[in-house]
């Protein structure tokens, strides 16, 4: 009894737990400022924050029942990291409650000779949810601002007239993407996107622990130690980024990864504030309807 009240008080506070990491405007923002094994100091920690969660995933389960029969908006979650900060098992847990018909996740790799023929947001639009939909997106355009800068070569492929290489190309990148997220805002479709912020260390420390156990072998790949390699000029590419593209209808979650626990409640709490905020209800059924339901009804009990 204790601990349930413990947690529906934690799940009131989605607003309290989510705001501190949430940027709505970059000028300011600095990486350094978001401390990658914070944990807001909760009482109660880890176990609570487990409890807290599960009853999260009911709240967002009805959440989007709602979403899914009023059938106006659309709900677009966006995940960005680096390798073994937890997009897979965040994703996979803060959505386990929601129904496979109304949500989709899509990843996004490096792109295929189809998708290379094409301007760099075609996949992604391919993939935008429908409206009373979830889309996930794992990985997205943003790695058009991140590996691409990382790694110069890969822009290479995108055979882009050279009359269009501008020394602005990535401030030119933010604008379009601040954009299209502005357009998708004001046709109903909600874009929230989480960086999941982990330390150097702690990836050192997963990637060792991949390594020294068979089962996690699969999930190790030698591209991810190339990465790591580059890891200065990501983050510098990720804070200006954010930077240039948080905004009020597409704000940015930077979400401390260290501590798996807290970064699925920071986004659990995250989406069940944002879907508040949309005053989702179940339609109303006009006067005519509901006299053709009694009828319906009356003529079931006639039989
Ligand atoms: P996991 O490792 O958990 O399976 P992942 O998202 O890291 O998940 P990978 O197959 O390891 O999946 O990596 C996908 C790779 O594709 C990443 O290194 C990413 O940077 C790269 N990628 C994504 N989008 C692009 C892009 N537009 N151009 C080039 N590379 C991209
Ligand atoms: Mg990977």
């Amino acid at each position: 009894m204790a601990e349930e009240r413990m947690t529906s008080e934690i799940l009131e506070h989605c607003e309290a737990i989510s705001a501190p990491f949430r940027i709505t405007h970059g000028a300011s923002f600095q990486l350094k400022d978001v401390d990658p094994a914070c944990t807001l100091d909760l009482a109660g920690g880890k176990g609570e924050a487990k409890t807290a969660l599960e009853q999260g995933v009911r709240m967002l389960s009805e959440l989007q029942q709602k979403l899914y029969a009023q059938n106006r908006w659309g709900v677009l979650l966006l995940f960005q990291a680096m390798d073994a900060a937890g997009k897979d098992g965040t994703i996979k847990h803060v959505m386990s409650g929601v129904n496979p018909q109304g949500c989709q996740v899509s990843s996004f790799k490096a792109p295929s000779t189809q998708e290379l023929a094409h301007d760099y947001l075609w996949r992604a639009n391919q993939c935008l949810p429908e409206r009373g939909r979830i889309g996930i997106f794992n990985r997205s355009y943003y790695e058009e601002t991140l590996v691409v800068r990382v790694h110069p070569e890969l822009l290479e492929r995108q055979s882009l007239p050279p009359s269009l290489h501008s020394p602005d190309l990535w401030q030119e990148r933010f604008r379009e993407i601040r954009h299209y997220e502005a357009y998708l805002s004001r046709n109903g479709f909600l874009v929230r996107k989480f960086f999941l912020h982990l330390s150097k260390k702690e990836q050192k420390r997963r990637f060792l622990e991949r390594l020294n156990n068979p089962e996690k072998h699969w999930k190790f790949s030698a591209a991810d130690i190339r990465e790591r390699a580059h890891w200065d000029h990501y983050m510098q590419a990720y804070e200006e980024m954010i930077r240039a593209t948080a905004s009020d209808q597409a704000p940015w979650y930077v979400v401390p990864a260290d501590h798996k626990w807290f970064t699925r409640l920071v986004v659990a709490a995250a989406v069940i504030d944002s879907l508040q905020g949309l005053d989702l209800h179940y339609p109303q059924i006009s006067e005519e309807e509901r006299r053709a339901l009694e009828l319906a009804r009356q003529q079931l009990q006639a039989e």
